[in-house]
This record gives structure tokens, sequence and C-alpha cells, in this order.
């Protein structure tokens, strides 16, 4: 049997406990799970691709088939380049639906063997994204529930260096 390998992509800047539900579920699902972290020169990240790969590394310590990356351009390329066969994407609302709707089909139409599979997120993480638990962090509120404490560690440590 073909081995069911996924890439599961995102800034996770920084991995919050909606993303390591989403991890969690596709380590369940598939043989392999590789996490992908986006580089994109466009972007601005608040946490270093360091910080961002030790959060991950330390939150999925005891799974097996779970590994960490880096990557820089097309998604496809890089499930190309993995021989990976599945794009895992977690969708919180209708609101995440016309993005993922739309990267799904580039996806498909440049990479038809990849299958892009989408899991709906837990309602108690239905809120919950980096950008608005940043917003939180930087006006001092409690970001206890949203982040694993080693994802809160780094980031309140990259505040403060702000
Ligand atoms: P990007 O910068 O590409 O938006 P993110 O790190 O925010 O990357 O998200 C990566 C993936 O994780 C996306 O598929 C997104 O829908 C999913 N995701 C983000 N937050 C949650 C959450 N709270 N629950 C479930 N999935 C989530």
């Amino acid at each position: 049997m073909k081995i069911q390998r996924a890439v599961y992509a995102g800034s996770f800047d920084p991995l919050t406990y909606g993303h390591l539900d989403i991890i969690n579920r596709g380590s369940d699902l598939f043989d392999e799970l590789i996490i992908a972290i986006g580089e994109n020169p466009k972007k601005k990240y608040l946490l270093s691709v360091e910080h961002r790969i030790e959060i991950l590394r330390q939150v999925t310590t005891e799974r097996d088939n779970v590994s960490i990356c880096s990557f820089q351009g097309l998604l496809v390329e890089f499930c190309k380049q993995k021989e990976a066969n599945i794009i895992l994407r977690g969708l919180r609302a209708v609101t995440d639906f016309e993005f993922e709707f739309q990267i799904g089909l580039a996806n498909m139409d440049m990479a038809p063997q990849i299958e892009t599979v989408f899991l709906i997120a837990e309602p108690k993480h239905i809120f919950i994204s980096s950008s608005l638990v940043k917003e939180i962090a930087m006006n001092d509120g409690n970001v206890e529930r949203y982040l694993p404490q080693i994802s809160r560690h780094f980031l309140l440590e990259s505040l403060k260096k702000e």
C-alpha cells in the first residue's frame, strides 16, 4: 500500500492550540506528517524560524511520524520534493473557505496528483489565530488558553525585543 505522506504548511508565528490540534489529528490520520514552515520573503514574522522550529519540535516529541522543515517557494514543489501526496489544511470558518478554496484549486491545477485535505477546526479553536493572539499579547492580555507554554515563552521573548 502506498504511504500517505501529508504536508501541513503555515507560518506558525506562533504555533497555537488550533495548529496543534490539526497536527495531532493529521499525525493520527496519515502515515507521515511533515510540518512545513513557510518563509515568504514578503512576509514579516515576529518569531525567528529557529524559534518556530524549536516550538514545533517540542510539541511533537512524542509523535514519531511527524517531521519539521522550513520551505520557500511553491508548496506543491516542496511536496513533490518530499514525495508527499497530501496537503493538509485547517478550516476555521467560512471566512477561511474562499481563500483556501482558491489556493486548493490552484494547487490542484498545478499538481493534480496532490490532494488537499481539510480538517474542520474544533469549535473551541475556531476563533484562534496567530495574529489575534499576537494582538492580545502585545496589549498585555493573557494568552495562556491559546498557546502551549513553549510557544508563549518565545512569543513573549520576541515581543520584549520589539
Ligand atoms: P498562514 O500564514 O499560511 O495563514 P497559519 O500558520 O496561520 O498560516 O495557518 C496554517 C494552517 O493552519 C491553515 O490551514 C489554517 O487554516 C490552519 N489554522 C490556523 N489556525 C487554526 C485554528 N485555530 N484551528 C484550526 N486550523 C487553524
